[in-house]
């Protein structure tokens, strides 16, 4: 098997699989309730986040743990919480993930205006007019990726935080697929909001983080037993939450680097296959793990399709949409046509990838155009 799909989901981590086989079993109990037992898992949850906001350079008080980063996006760009705000207009861009995109869709329908800003076709945010759009509407609420999960272009967070604060505008970052892949200071990146995920660093699914800076204005998203600071209620997930935090340590920079390395073979080699492949976004600055290729005139479902034959996998678009066979939005938002988006497929990589991977997936791709 040769797994190219590490942005949409990555297997566990080592620490998280030693501890699936521990202490798992033993951590069942209720983190809230008032005995030993779930004192210690309290504990540990206090442990947890102290080491997660260190490793993000936050306060603790200011993550909250969340089902994913689908919680936290839609908590953040919930009308309620934006009212709290006192926001009226949100900035964002046609790239974003889904999870931002039914949220901005809803904001729309019930009276926020939602500005794009522009891009160029590597994706690249267009900063000049960035600015107008934050001179036009000060006090937006901005929403971008701090990188594409399809094209892996990093967005200049820093630079759109300085821009936003001239004009008195949040700014939140969904960092998904930032987190273990690029170094992440919020104190120095200076957001308002952030979102992550778990489980695209190796923790279990349902585990995300809502960060924010000042939390005491965060509308409570979901109501209950309190737990949270009474923000999120519901019982705590603690084995998740621990995962995480397993997942956190195991981040490794210097695999990152070497993951790299391992991209830049790949589209070296792959680009030499035929001159009517392409790089999407090749140009631009991008995390390091993401690969997204063009294939000339050849349907990239179909050799998708194919590839899953030989047990390689790959992805078309983003995971939460590949049931849908609608071209990619993220292409089509770059400026591409439905034809040159269905050509196109996301090879993403991950601490366990290979060169030898790598290879067999070059020359399937290369068997492929042969038949
Ligand atoms: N944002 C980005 C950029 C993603 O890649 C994903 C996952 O596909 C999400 C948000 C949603 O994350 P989760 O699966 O934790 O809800």
């Amino acid at each position: 098997m040769a797994y190219f799909d590490y942005n949409s989901t990555s297997p566990y981590s080592p620490r998280v699989l030693r501890y699936l086989g521990e202490d798992f079993q033993n951590d069942w109990m209720n983190p809230s309730s008032e005995y030993d037992g779930a004192f210690l898992l309290s504990g540990k949850i206090k442990e947890d986040r102290k080491y997660i906001s260190n490793f993000l350079n936050c306060s603790s008080k200011n993550i909250f743990f969340t089902s994913g980063a689908t919680e936290s996006i839609n908590s953040i760009l919930s009308s309620d919480n934006l009212k709290n705000y006192n926001v009226k207009s949100i900035i964002s861009s046609k790239l974003e993930h889904h999870a931002t995109l039914e949220c901005l869709k809803d904001l729309s329908a019930k009276g926020f205006s939602v500005l794009n800003v522009q891009n160029d076709n590597f994706g690249n945010i267009d900063l000049v007019h960035f600015e107008e759009l934050c001179r036009l509407n000060p006090n937006s609420f901005v929403s971008l990726l701090f990188a594409n999960n399809e094209t892996g272009i990093i967005n200049p967070i820093k630079k759109i935080v300085q821009i936003a604060k001239k004009y008195d505008c949040l700014v939140h970052t969904d960092a998904v697929q930032a987190l273990g892949k690029l170094e992440l200071d919020l104190e120095i990146i200076d957001v308002d909001f952030a979102s992550f995920s778990g489980h695209k660093i190796g923790s279990l699914k349902g585990i995300g983080l809502l960060y924010a800076k000042n939390s005491s204005s965060l509308k409570s998203f979901i109501m209950g037993g309190g737990q949270e600071r009474g923000k999120r209620a519901g019982t705590y997930n603690y084995s998740a939450i621990h995962s995480l935090k397993l997942a956190i340590e195991d981040i490794d920079f210097s695999r990152v680097k070497k993951i790299g390395e391992l991209r830049d073979y790949f589209e070296k080699s792959f680009l030499k296959i035929s001159d009517s492949f392409k790089i999407n976004s090749f140009d631009a600055p991008r995390i390091s793990n993401t690969s997204n290729i063009h294939l000339g005139n050849i349907n990239s479902r179909a050799l998708m399709l194919y590839l899953n034959s030989k047990e390689i996998f790959t992805s078309t678009g983003s995971a939460c949409s590949s049931g849908n066979v609608k071209p990619s939005h993220v292409l089509k938002g770059m400026h591409f046509s439905d034809d040159y988006a269905n050509s196109c497929l996301r090879i993403s990589l991950g601490a366990d990838t290979t060169q030898d991977q790598i290879d067999i997936l070059l020359e399937e791709i290369t068997n492929y155009l042969k038949d």
